[in-house]
């Protein structure tokens, strides 16, 4: 029924839920929007669609009123919805893609296998857009970011990767497990697709943030005169500033840091996340001195965190090719 599919889609804007309490801020204001929703489309004559906006030919139909309701809705929808991706569609694209070039005959073989030809790349959103869609992913919203206090000691960030903090999220917990599973059983699906998501997750500089500012994105930016915020800057603005295509920018990184890729894959798990940490607290600083500028945040930024997306698939292509050797 189309009020169904409406409602789906208008739900879909809401899918990540930093905190159990936004989310609950986030379920209120869904069902409000269910509830518009099917007092505006729930009629017994139904006819035809015009530009997505229902239509009744009925004596009787109040066109008025049922646009105002539309607006209303539309209103609810622009406004609440959430801007809390990871990456971003194209940056988890282009982590796999990279780890695509990087990886054994044998790893594409087996990870094709379970995927699809291609599959990493098709599927590396995927634990992003389920979140608001079953109670067994619901429990795995904060699984993609592992917020951090700034001012750690290296050693205080790198405990964090054993003793799991208590708040602030589940990244290392979700990936240590989603790693144990496919130790055992290589070939399981959902698995694997989280293993490509977090660990893309993983380096991305806003998803080891602060939690009082929920990992940047109460931090307001402006991005050429849009509103943005820091986490959505990190996460999507400065990749989509380059205007590449997934394959296009993975190429430019394989072919730009090269030299970085042997001592990529040869550092440990921990200088990783000390690299990443440290790039956080770097960039969280910088905000004192931001002029407002977005050409030269661009300039300042971009190589930055085009290494991290470069990181991200240089050692999830390690990860692959000792899962599958
Ligand atoms: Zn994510």
């Amino acid at each position: 029924m189309f009020w169904q599919w409406f409602v789906r889609i208008i739900a879909h804007q809401y899918l990540p839920f930093r905190t159990a309490k936004v989310r609950q801020d986030f379920l209120l204001r869904k069902y409000m929007l269910i509830f518009l929703c099917i007092f505006l489309l729930k009629t017994e004559n139904r006819r035809t669609f015009a530009s997505g906006i229902y239509i009744r030919y009925n004596e009787g139909y109040d066109m008025k009123r049922s646009l105002s309701l539309f607006s209303l809705v539309l209103f609810f929808t622009v406004c609440f919805s959430s801007s809390v991706w990871a990456w971003g569609q194209k940056g988890h694209r282009i982590v796999a893609q990279v780890a695509y070039q990087y990886m054994s005959k044998r790893a594409i073989k087996q990870v094709d296998k379970v995927l699809g030809k291609h599959g990493m790349v098709y599927w590396s959103n995927w634990p992003d857009e389920i979140k608001s869609d079953t109670e067994l992913h619901q429990t795995s919203f904060s699984g993609h970011y592992q917020d951090l206090p700034g001012g750690l000691t290296d050693e205080d960030v790198l405990r964090t990767l054993t003793d799991y903090p208590t708040h602030g999220g589940n990244l290392w917990r979700l990936r240590d497990s989603v790693l144990q599973v496919l130790r055992t059983h290589p070939s399981d699906h959902d698995a694997l697709v989280f293993l490509v998501h977090l660990t893309g997750d993983s380096y991305c500089p806003m998803h080891l943030g602060h939690e009082d500012d929920l990992g940047g994105n109460k931090v307001k930016m402006r991005w050429f005169g849009e509103k943005t915020n820091l986490h959505r800057v990190w996460d999507q603005n400065l990749i989509e500033s380059q205007g590449y295509s997934y394959t296009e920018y993975a190429q430019y990184l394989c072919d730009k840091f090269v030299a970085e890729r042997q001592p990529t894959e040869e550092a440990t798990v921990e200088q990783m996340v000390l690299d990443t940490y440290h790039l956080t607290q770097l960039i969280y600083s910088y905000q004192n001195d931001f002029d407002g500028s977005t050409y030269h945040y661009i300039y300042r930024w971009h190589t930055d965190c085009e290494r991290q997306l470069y990181r991200a698939g240089v050692r999830l292509a390690k990860i692959l090719n000792d899962l599958y050797r």
